[in-house]
């Protein structure tokens, strides 16, 4: 995905998750909308409270606005 978006400290963050996850992460997004997983089209993203980082962007099937929740220790040992 693009990292443009990304605020510097998120980018960071995101960089330290393997790529293979980081696909699964992006694949595996809840829509509220079309109730199931989806792709999400990552539009922005930043680092809240916690450590935790926030994904923002939208449905690939139906373009509702979608967000994914990254936790300090997901993707650094090989699982979500
Ligand atoms: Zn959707």
């Amino acid at each position: 995905m693009k990292t443009s978006n990304l605020t510097p400290k998120a980018k960071k963050r995101w960089d330290k998750i393997p790529v293979g996850v980081q696909t699964k992460i992006l694949e595996n997004v809840w829509c509220t909308n079309c109730m199931h997983g989806i792709r999400i089209e990552v539009e922005s993203g930043k680092m809240i409270a916690d450590g935790d980082l926030l994904l923002e962007g939208r449905c690939n099937e139906c373009g509702a606005k979608v967000v994914r929740l990254i936790e300090p220790e997901d993707g650094l040992e090989n699982q979500i």
